[in-house]
């Protein structure tokens, strides 16, 4: 394929990306790192097209090509790694950013990158390359993360542009050392070429697919999560509960349920504001949470009332936890703003031989009772009369 049709081509491309991403820069305006993205699709559609009119046959001013279009093709890097950054709400300006392109494009005037193509070469990839670099840098802590998947997508976008633009120098160096022969330089050429459209595809799906990621766990969460401490609302309790009893059942092991709640909490209410009781139920949610390995659940179950479920725990352990939760929580105080230590009470009940978990959230209840009456800031166990 002639290089004016290839041009065209990624020029097409680059307004299909475009139009789609401000179209959903549009629909989402709550995800703001989208007009990143928005930028970084005008930078390359921009690029594209000043190639497409050179290759047209049209002679265009240094300053036009390739010094502007050298620097729009690093600027829809930039743009990626400022979305990135955005998205990641990673501390710090993104201002610089926009100075290290006006930088790249007052050094692509200068007299050093007008005499030699491989000077513009050298004078702008290794920018693309430690800009690809730090976006994998600032991914891959997150790779874990809910969004994980999304972000290894991005990774491997990022490494396939990397090792493209690795390889081209690589042959550019042994090229000027004449250790390649020239005339494969064409065909290094039409390669590279399709390498910048494969990674801008791959990067546009990428975007999309992080906004509907995202897009998908906000609603998830909004239907799962409880507002005020983040921890799973009551309506998740019978998918979750049944998934682990059964679970526990299959397994044969035993479940337990710590059922939680705040001593004389409407004095907090009464005393320092209904503002300071949320705060409170912030601070105990976030201590129960500490303490949580990876596979039990927390739920905030009432007004100042939370549900542990604790697979695989018998009743020892799970007093044993119990009890150093609601001493950590008795030793951590609040500060309102002066020192103020709440004090919880627990229930505690474990089964291996139960079909519905409400029996045992019935059972904890009953031992939370147990030992409110016996005058609070304690763990009690259910024992069956
Ligand atoms: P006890 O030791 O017997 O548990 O006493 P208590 O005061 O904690 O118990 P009670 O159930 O009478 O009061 C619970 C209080 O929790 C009443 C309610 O106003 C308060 N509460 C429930 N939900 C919230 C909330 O989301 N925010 C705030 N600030 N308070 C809440
Ligand atoms: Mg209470
Ligand atoms: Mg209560």
């Amino acid at each position: 394929m002639d290089l004016f049709t290839l041009t065209v081509i990624n020029a097409f491309i680059a307004l299909v990306a475009t139009g789609v991403l401000a179209f959903q820069e549009q629909a989402d305006r709550q995800f703001r790192y989208q007009r990143y993205f928005l930028l970084a699709g005008i930078c390359m559609l921009l690029n594209a097209s000043i190639s497409a009119i050179h290759y047209g046959g049209i002679a265009l001013p240094y300053w036009l090509l390739p010094a502007l279009s050298n620097s729009l093709s690093v600027g829809a890097n930039i743009a990626l790694a400022a979305g990135i950054h955005r998205h990641l709400q990673k501390p710090g300006k993104r201002f610089g950013l926009l100075l290290l392109f006006v930088v790249l494009f007052l050094l692509n005037l200068t007299d050093f990158a007008r005499s030699d193509i491989n000077h513009r070469f050298y004078l702008n990839i290794p920018i693309v390359l430690l800009l690809n670099f730090w976006c994998i840098y600032m991914l891959w802590p997150h790779r874990k993360a809910e969004l994980g998947k999304v972000y290894l997508a991005f990774i491997a976008t990022f490494g396939f542009n990397i090792i493209q633009f690795a390889g081209r120098s690589a042959y550019m160096a042994l090229e000027q050392q004449q250790l390649v022969s020239t005339s494969i330089a064409p065909l290094v050429h039409n390669i590279g070429f399709f390498a910048l459209t494969a990674f801008a595809i791959l990067v546009f799906c990428c975007i999309i697919l992080l906004s509907h990621s995202q897009q998908r766990l906000m609603l998830q969460q909004l239907s799962e999560r409880d507002a005020l401490t983040g921890l799973l609302n009551r309506r998740t309790m019978d998918i979750r509960l049944s998934a682990e009893l059964s679970r526990s059942q299959r397994q044969q092991k035993t479940l337990s349920f710590l059922l939680l709640d705040a001593d004389h909490f409407k004095q907090i209410n009464d005393n320092f504001g209904h503002a300071a009781g949320d705060l409170a139920l912030q601070h105990i949610a976030k201590l129960a949470d500490q303490q949580l390995r990876d596979y039990d659940l927390l739920f905030r179950y009432g007004g100042e009332e939370f549900l542990l479920c604790l697979p695989d725990t018998d009743a020892q352990t799970a007093i044993h936890i119990a009890d150093r939760l609601r001493q950590i929580i008795n030793s951590s105080p609040l500060f309102l703003p002066q020192p103020y230590f709440l004090t919880v009470s627990i229930g505690v009940a474990s089964s291996q031989h139960l079909d519905n978990w409400k029996t045992l959230l019935q059972q904890a209840d009953e031992a939370l009772y147990q030992a409110k009456r016996m005058g609070r800031n304690q763990v009690t166990l259910y024992q069956a009369a």
